[in-house]
């Protein structure tokens, strides 16, 4: 097909609240509270990212909030894959009051009886375990994955039988660190509406602006992908054999790495030696970032585990910063 020079390269954004009824009707755009064409487009991709139908919200707490409104009745069970990512407890610990019993068990095994809902992370942020899918899929209770460490390029829970995909889609889909936004996908079309249903009235929505950030991030995403692991393998060989790195966790994909120096003193002497890696949280953008965990997740992490996220600079750039650091652990 030829190239149109009336067509634009990229959709433009559209920034609509409203948009006006066709012959007295609501047509497929209407109120931006329901559904928006510029994270319609970036729905159709995620969705087929991750082989089933997506819905966008504007964090990744966003999309667990949705889910957990529309999933867990009160006094439910939810059971959390232990040590995961910390904020999945932090938000049920702050349901309390709806009476919601939360449990964590290691995912590698078979999740606790009893439980309504499960919710696996693969890999998990940041231990970097893997989940028995086989085990999660065969209890009773819905089992939402969280793949926001591996992306739908290296992990596709639908394809496992879980019922609800998530990401944080800030992190590698977005791949810049500039926008928040967060994604569930699933195929079971009453689930999916369901969600649907609960994101308009909560007004759980992205930003139009966002959802094109999105949808440009995930055009390169399979290139930066596979540069930052290839990166990541890299230094995770190099820092194994460092005699300052006790421990060092990498599922053997993925651009984040977690290992432990000695203790919390040392992991803080480390992130303030850095010269090329930005001392910051988050993780998945093309900026590699470090950070000692300890500060957020407190007693649940070692004090000397420090959270890797490799991005797109020159492996001997990053193992230069990283090893005139370690010299001050
Ligand atoms: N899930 C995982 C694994 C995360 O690491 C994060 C944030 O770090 C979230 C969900 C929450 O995403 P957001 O910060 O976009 O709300």
């Amino acid at each position: 097909m030829r190239f149109n020079a009336s067509q634009p390269m990229t959709a433009p954004v559209d920034r609509s609240a409203t948009w006006p009824y066709i012959d007295g009707e609501p047509g497929r755009f209407s109120y931006a509270r329901d559904d928006n064409p510029t994270a319609a487009e970036v729905e159709e991709v995620l969705g087929a990212l991750d082989r089933g139908h997506a819905l966008l919200y504007p964090s990744g707490m966003g999309a667990v909030t949705t889910v957990v409104l529309t999933l867990a009745r009160p006094g439910a069970t939810i059971a959390l894959a232990e040590r995961a990512y910390y904020g999945h407890r932090k938000l049920l610990d702050a349901l309390a009051h709806w009476s919601i019993q939360v449990v964590e068990f290691d995912q590698a095994g078979t999740p606790p009886d009893g439980a309504d809902l499960i919710f696996l992370e693969a890999p998990s942020n940041p231990f970097l375990t893997m989940p028995d899918f086989e085990a999660a899929v065969a209890h009773p209770g819905l089992v939402v994955c969280d793949t926001t460490v591996a992306s739908p390029l290296r992990v596709r829970p639908l394809e496992h039988g879980c019922d609800v995909a998530l990401h944080s889609a800030t992190k590698i889909l977005g791949g810049h660190d500039d926008l928040l936004a967060g994604v569930t996908v699933t195929r079971d079309p009453e689930l999916h509406t369901r969600l649907h249903t609960m994101r308009r009235l909560a007004g759980i929505v992205a930003s139009a602006d966002s959802a094109w950030l999105l949808r440009r991030g995930l055009r390169t995403l399979e290139v930066r992908l596979e540069r930052q692991e290839a990166t990541a393998r890299a230094l995770v060989e190099r820092l194994s054999a460092h005699p300052s790195v006790e421990t060092v966790r990498y599922p053997g994909f993925s651009f984040l790495v977690s290992f432990d120096v000695a203790d919390g003193g040392a992991a803080g002497r480390v992130e303030r030696s850095l010269t090329t890696i930005v001392n910051a949280t988050s993780l998945g953008g093309t900026t590699s970032k470090l950070e000692s965990r300890h500060r957020w997740e407190g007693d649940r992490i070692p004090t000397g585990l420090i959270r890797l996220s490799v991005g797109l600079e020159d492996v001997e750039t990053l193992w230069n910063d990283l090893e005139q650091a370690l010299a001050h652990a």
